[in-house]
This record gives C-alpha cells, structure tokens and sequence, in this order.
C-alpha cells in the first residue's frame, strides 16, 4: 500500500459517502516506525501525523518541523497528566482527552500559554474495562465540563474493540457528538477507515497502511 494508494481510497470513501473531497482529515500514524519512512512520507507531501508516545514524538518531531513548518501533530495515545505540558508544547491537536484531572490540566495550561491544542474526547464505545476513554453513558457530563473550564473540543474519538465489527461503534460516537453539537469524529484505522467514512468520520488515523507493519522489537 502507501499514502498515494491510501489517500485514493480515502477521496474515493468520501464520493462514495457523497462528502467533500479532501473533507476527511487522513492522520498518518508514525508511532515506531523508522525515520526513514517518515521521510519519505514527508517527502510524499503528507504533513499531517500522528504520534502516540510523547517522549518518542519529542525526539523525532522538531527537526521535522523545523525543516517542513507546515507539519501538523496529533496525539493519539494515552496522556499521563505529567506529560500534558511537554504535549500541549509539542502537539496541536490531542484526540485522548479522557478524564477530569487531565482537562484540569489542560485547562491550567491552556490559561497559562494562551492557546490551547484541538481537542478531541476519546470515548470507550465497547465499554471495555482495560481501553481509556469516557463511558459513553458519562460522555455528554464530561464535554459539558470541559466546555466549562474553556477547553475547545471539536470532537469525540474512538477505537472499537477487536475482533468486533466497528461500525455500531462508529455510529455511536456519531450519535454523541450530533447530540453534542460537536462537529468532528476521529474513528477509522488501516482496517475500516473507509467504513468510518461512511459513518462522518472527519479524522482517519491510519499507520501501517500507509507506512507499512510496525515493528516494535527494532525500537530504541
Ligand atoms: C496505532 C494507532 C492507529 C493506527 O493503527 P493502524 O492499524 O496501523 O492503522 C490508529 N489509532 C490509534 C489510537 C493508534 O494507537
């Protein structure tokens, strides 16, 4: 596969759903994987990433965006409160908003800095015990909150569960962020991003499709 293969199949996913073209917002998800495929993606013109980890975003990303100033960054993993500063720095869009302490946390600094990332509210749509995320149940109290202390959330995100068919999850995000007023949905990976689209995806975020398999042992 690769971005000219994967960004075909996505403007086609967005005549199929009769959206826009370029309306769906293509993430490429660079999380471990070698810096010379991420060049050769930059060079491709893709300049919208995605990054789970902090600490390797921190230590790939600011030559890249010194050299490509237009580079957009979304952070799609889990945030521990103690990161939230070096991410706010480094990110400008985080799609794992879910819970209290950290919009407290982004709140705190958001007021201190004056501008704040994107934000996206990860919703655990499969209720599964071990996968971050807001209930879907307590969803709509905790955007209310986060509209309270000022935060902007554009959006709600999820990642189905394995092995299960993603589209009723898709459309209960769908579901929450209409009755929410929120316009944006980052759902749809590799494997259904084209089923997301059909189902209002705005954000796809897509890895190993595009970059080929991650290979965790070759890391550090
Ligand atoms: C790794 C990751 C992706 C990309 O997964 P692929 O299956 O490689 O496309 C998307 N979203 C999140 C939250 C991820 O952690």
């Amino acid at each position: 596969m690769g971005l000219t293969e994967i960004s075909a199949r996505l403007r086609a996913a967005e005549r199929a759903a009769g959206r826009a073209e370029g309306s769906v917002t293509l993430i490429a998800v660079s999380k471990v994987q070698p810096a010379e495929r991420i060049e050769a993606v930059l060079a491709e013109g893709q300049r919208v990433f995605g990054e789970n980890y902090v600490q390797e975003a921190q230590a790939k990303w600011p030559a890249w965006k010194d050299r490509y100033p237009a580079v957009e960054l979304h952070m799609i993993g889990p945030l521990q409160t103690n990161k939230a500063k070096a991410a706010v720095e480094l990110f400008n869009v985080i799609h794992t908003l879910d819970r209290p302490s950290l919009a407290e946390k982004l709140a705190r600094l958001a007021e201190a800095r004056g501008v704040s990332p994107q934000l996206f509210v990860q919703v655990n749509t499969g209720v599964e015990p071990q996968k971050a995320g807001v209930l879907p149940a307590d969803a709509d109290g905790f955007v209310d909150a986060c509209r309270v202390m000022g935060l902007p959330v554009m959006g709600l995100m999820c990642i189905p569960p394995d092995e299960q068919d993603p589209v009723p999850h898709f459309a209960l995000l769908r579901s929450i962020a209409e009755r929410n007023g929120l316009p944006c949905l980052s759902m749809g990976m590799s494997a259904d991003f084209e089923q997301a689209v059909a189902h209002g995806a705005t954000h796809v975020r897509v890895g190993s499709a595009i970059f080929g398999a991650r290979d965790y042992g070759a890391r550090g």
